[in-house]
């Protein structure tokens, strides 16, 4: 283990816990709040004063203590200079993005991001006057090829959704800086522990906390972390100014499933080795997309920037197995059929790329599947695709 790395693991256990009202218990107590009250007016007004400065409590929607523990935690993981905490990673997106665009500027992003982030980009975006471009994500320096007068942004994603392609993050985020727009990347794959993108250049880096980061498939929210101060506080204000906030409860499990991450991260990828291996030799499969994979396009990037991979990686089936494959995934015990992932538990849902692409066309013609490996044991995991596979034949 790097230092880095162990620096981060004990970060994981030890940041986040400093408060003085915390009752001797090692852990925040989830902490509701709207009003907040003051000892005098002039207290009041004080706070007013710097209620869009971290760590002041004014109101409720403005954070309280265990939010802003929160926020510092996600902030040194990061080795960023400030932390905005919204409601769900599609609202770090939106309020990243937002952040830093008006009518009349461009954004540039990536053809392989999150669903619903392109259908923010596509439906609110372009009805308020914002031009989208978007661009291959392999396309790494040639990216400036897009760039215009108006580029405020360059938004992508480290790796794609659902098909995994890894970007080249440091010559990306500096023809942004070159240009002047502001670089953001979503980085919810890997999370801090495996990737630092500011490190790498990146101003702003984005993640949902739905998903590694608590961990139990029972929160929801998101993280906005800025590499400057001046970042920092735009995106905090635009997420007051929205009026975005995150519940006392999720910040809790937020702060109590970071404790584990390292822990769960490293046990996601040593079963995801193994089911990976079991899949690779099937004749029915086509190709792996997993960041870790030679067979990934930008695996090179991965591996120069990346120190690990988590559970979540999609499978090409050979063409011809489209309905076997509905039977296969309804017939499996351990995996369950849903959304989201870097929950405990596995997960498989078939995927449909194309329909999401307007820079790059999807050429592969057999069906996918985005399967997200959980905490179960390996072995039976595998025991259970080998029972679905039957399907298969
Ligand atoms: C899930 C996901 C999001 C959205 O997160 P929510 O917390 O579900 O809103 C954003 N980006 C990526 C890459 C995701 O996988």
């Amino acid at each position: 283990m790097k230092s880095s790395d162990k620096n981060l693991t004990n970060a994981l256990i030890h940041l986040g816990r400093d408060n003085q009202s915390n009752g001797r218990s090692v852990n925040l107590p989830i902490h509701q709040a709207s009003t907040m009250l003051f000892n005098t007016l002039e207290e009041f007004e004080e706070a007013r004063s710097t209620r869009y400065d971290m760590g002041t409590l004014y109101y409720g929607r403005y954070g309280t203590p265990a939010t802003f523990e929160l926020e510092n935690t996600m902030t040194h993981l990061e080795q960023g200079a400030g932390c905005v905490a919204v409601s769900s990673g599609l609202t770090a997106c939106v309020i990243s993005i937002m952040s830093f665009i008006k009518a009349g500027d461009h954004i540039l992003v990536a053809d392989t991001v999150y669903g619903p982030t392109r259908a923010f980009c596509d439906n609110v975006l372009s009805a308020y006057g914002v031009d989208v471009t978007y661009f291959d994500p392999l396309i790494g320096a040639d990216v400036d090829q897009f760039i215009q007068d108006n580029t405020q942004v360059v938004f992508f994603e480290a790796p794609g959704s659902s098909t995994f392609e890894v970007p080249n993050i440091p010559a990306i985020s500096e023809a942004a800086r070159k240009s002047g727009a502001v670089s953001i990347l979503d980085g919810t794959w890997a999370t801090p522990l495996y990737c630092q993108p500011l490190k790498l250049g990146v101003d702003v880096v984005v993640h949902s906390g739905s998903k590694y980061l608590s961990g139990h498939s029972d929160a929801m929210l998101g993280f906005i972390v800025s590499s400057s101060k001046e970042h920092y506080r735009t995106t905090r204000k635009m997420s007051l100014f929205i009026g975005d906030r995150v519940g006392g409860n999720d910040v809790f499990l937020a702060l109590r499933g970071l404790r584990t991450l390292s822990v769960r991260l490293r046990q996601h990828a040593e079963n995801t080795q193994k089911c990976l291996d079991w899949l690779a030799q099937q004749s029915e499969v086509e190709r792996i997309l997993y960041p870790a994979h030679p067979d990934c396009p930008g695996h090179e990037f991965w591996q120069r920037d990346f120190a690990g991979a988590t559970g979540l990686f999609s499978v090409i089936f050979k063409p011809g197995y489209e309905t076997q494959i509905r039977t296969m995934i309804n017939s499996l015990s351990l995996f369950g059929i849903g959304l989201s992932w870097g929950g405990f538990e596995s997960l498989a849902i078939p995927v449909d790329p194309s329909p999401f692409r307007t820079a790059t066309t999807w050429s592969s013609e057999g069906p996918v599947v985005r399967f997200h490996i959980g905490l179960e044991d390996p072995e039976s995991l595998i025991l259970d695709l080998e029972n679905g596979f039957k399907f298969l034949k």
